[in-house]
């Protein structure tokens, strides 16, 4: 190896965030994770999206003399965090199978040259024999790991091509090695470190303050998403997570139809509309993107103001995951999911019947549970969130059921109405079948089946059949009842159905109501949260369509440019000198030269 010992520094982190990427100062734990990395030691850092990982390793990459290598495991993702980088005067390139000859010589040239300060690959690279004869020959400033988790096969998204990686690190073992995640476990941490040696492990809290979260019970979805919509501010982004393949389509065509542009994106669509539509979502603005979860891994994109899910997710890691793509810039965004009764059968039925071992089984449905335990839960939704990844916070009243608590009851009476109507007719029948004989109906089946002689016939007349759903899907949440789905969605009575039948037991349950969202005109008037008088906001949204022209003309997304957050301060403090633009947080020396001018005028148009 030609790896220097002792790396110096050729300039100083924080010159280097005010001066290219145009912050003032560090956040939370980055600089002392960039102090770590700048003293050659290795490190692992645990930070939610959107918390500022990448800058962790640029940076250094960028002070430090040599290349930085960055293993990152989607190619899309590489080419916006170079598009992005490139316009802040970052030299950044990649190296994939897509380019063609003369860019792949020219990159290659460049780098051999240490022209370089970051090079992204993909994982199998770093198993290409010829590729590394050349990293041998150069100076690496670092290497860097992002999406970690991919290495650990007890993350949720291993990729075996990531056990390479544990070689390319002892092959390098001098230089400072970086490896970032925004979801691992305990034991996916302990599995990161020993791969990749590493010395130390920053975790930061896996909070989102920024994300509002919300559950609504299912009950009309399109018309609860359609609600959803109308209460937001037009013009902004979002992606819509649905289960199947169908309902992407049938979904993102129902928000066709209501005037929203949605695309649809699952991995049964042609590669080439799916990469258009996903391009489309990236650098346009004002798009909502219909998927399935094939789609997101990657996707960079800041502001993201909301995540929908019409059906529920396997558990928390992935809800956690899907949600954390809303809001990387800081900016408010809001977290949205409609749950039913149905979604719990399906999700059980999903896991009875994969091929997962016994134990596998038994986790997986300690993690449904956990989920259905946040769908449930009575107090702080993201107090249920962070307890589940071992964090914690006071409540935070910015959920749904901080805004407006629901109003808890003593459920053991109702219940127990429910379990003994279940018992009695012999735990055959649905939940649908189970109201009407709680509610008294005289139905053929039930007159055939003889049911409306039992004594538990027309015992819960006094809560609806909506009531009735609410109250039997919590009991399922909670493990009272299970749906045994090999029978038709019969409902069976669990043993802790059982004691709370008896009596041996009571429980709390959740009074029901209908969510509504507020949906104002005031918030309707407002493009972000952060702007509180319109002429602002007109302003803001005069800089937006001004940023939109110069992102089309270069083919990258708008937030390239500028970030809404910039925007937005730009469209309260009106700077009308370079030096005063100079000031405003993301904007950077080399965005200055390209874009300060046209700015200061479209500003100062609009003031005069
Ligand atoms: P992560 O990789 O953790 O998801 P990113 O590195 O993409 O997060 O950063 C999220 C956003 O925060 C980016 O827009 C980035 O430019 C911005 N950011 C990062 N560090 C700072 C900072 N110190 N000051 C202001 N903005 C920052
Ligand atoms: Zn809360």
């Amino acid at each position: 190896m030609v790896q220097a010992a002792v790396n110096i520094p050729v300039s100083h982190p924080k010159d280097i965030l005010s001066s290219v990427f145009g912050y003032s100062d560090f956040r939370g734990m980055q600089a002392d994770i960039i102090t770590t990395v700048m003293n050659g030691q290795s490190c692992c850092v645990l930070m939610p999206t959107g918390s500022g990982k990448s800058l962790c390793y640029q940076i250094p990459a960028i002070c430090r003399t040599g290349t930085g290598i960055v293993i990152s495991p989607l190619i899309a993702l590489m080419q916006d965090q170079i598009a992005a980088l490139k316009e802040c005067g970052v030299r950044a390139e990649t190296l994939n199978s897509s380019l063609i000859g003369r860019d792949y010589y020219r990159i290659m040239d460049d780098l051999k040259a240490g022209m370089l300060d970051l090079l992204y690959i993909a994982p199998e690279r770093a198993m290409n024999e010829e590729f590394l004869a050349i990293l041998d020959e150069i100076d690496l400033s670092l290497l860097a790991i992002d999406e970690a988790h991919c290495i650990s096969q007890w993350g949720h998204d291993f990729r075996p091509d990531y056990m390479a990686l544990s070689a390319l690190r002892k092959r390098y073992e001098d230089i400072p090695c970086i490896a970032v995640t925004a979801t691992a476990d305990e034991p996916t941490r302990k599995d990161i470190l020993g791969k990749l040696h590493l010395d130390k492990l920053f975790t930061g809290s896996v909070d989102r303050p920024n994300i509002t979260y919300h559950v609504q019970i299912k009950d009309n979805p399109k018309a609860q998403l359609k609600q959803f919509l109308k209460s937001r501010p037009n013009g902004e982004s979002g992606i819509v997570y649905c289960l199947s393949r169908r309902k992407v389509e049938e979904t993102a065509q129902f928000l066709c139809d209501e005037g929203y542009k949605a695309l649809p994106y699952h991995a049964g669509l042609d590669k080439d509309i799916r990469a258009t539509n996903q391009d489309r979502f990236l650098k346009e603005d004002n798009i909502i993107i219909v998927a399935t979860v094939a789609f997101g891994m990657g996707i960079n994109k800041p502001d993201v103001r909301f995540v929908c899910h019409m059906d529920l997710p396997k558990n928390i890691e992935a809800y956690y995951q899907e949600t954390g793509r809303a809001g990387r810039d800081g900016l408010p965004s809001v977290a949205w999911m409609v749950y039913g009764l149905q979604d719990v059968a399906l999700q059980r039925q999903m896991l009875e019947s994969s091929d997962a071992s016994e134990n596998q089984k038994r986790i997986e449905r300690q993690k449904l549970d956990s989920l259905l335990g946040y769908c449930e839960a009575g107090g702080c939704r993201r107090q249920v969130l962070l307890r589940y990844f071992d964090d914690e916070c006071e409540p935070c009243n910015n959920c749904d059921t901080c805004l407006t608590p629901p109003k808890m009851i003593d459920g053991t009476i109702p219940a127990q109405k429910i379990l003994s109507c279940i018992y009695r007719t012999e735990q055959l029948f649905g939940a649908a079948y189970i109201i009407d004989v709680l509610l008294g109906k005289e139905t053929d089946r039930i007159k055939k089946f003889k049911h409306n002689q039992l004594s538990t016939w027309g015992i819960g007349k006094e809560y609806t059949k909506q009531e009735w759903n609410g109250i039997i899907r919590q009991l399922v949440a909670k493990n009272f009842i299970r749906v045994d789905m090999a029978n038709h969605g019969g409902l069976k009575i669990t043993p802790d159905g059982m004691a709370l039948m008896t009596g041996k037991t009571t429980t709390e349950l959740r009074e029901d109501r209908k969510m509504k969202f507020s949906s104002s005109k005031q918030r309707r008037e407002k493009p972000t949260a952060t702007i509180e008088n319109d002429q602002d906001a007109k302003l803001f949204e005069y800089l937006k369509i001004l940023r939109q022209g110069l992102a089309k003309s270069q083919k990258i997304a708008p937030y390239m440019v500028f970030h809404d957050k910039t925007l937005v301060d730009m469209s309260i403090t009106r700077p009308d000198t370079l030096e005063k633009m100079s000031e405003i947080s993301g904007v950077g020396q080399a965005k200055l030269d390209k874009y300060g001018e046209i700015f200061l005028e479209t500003i100062s148009e609009y003031t005069s």
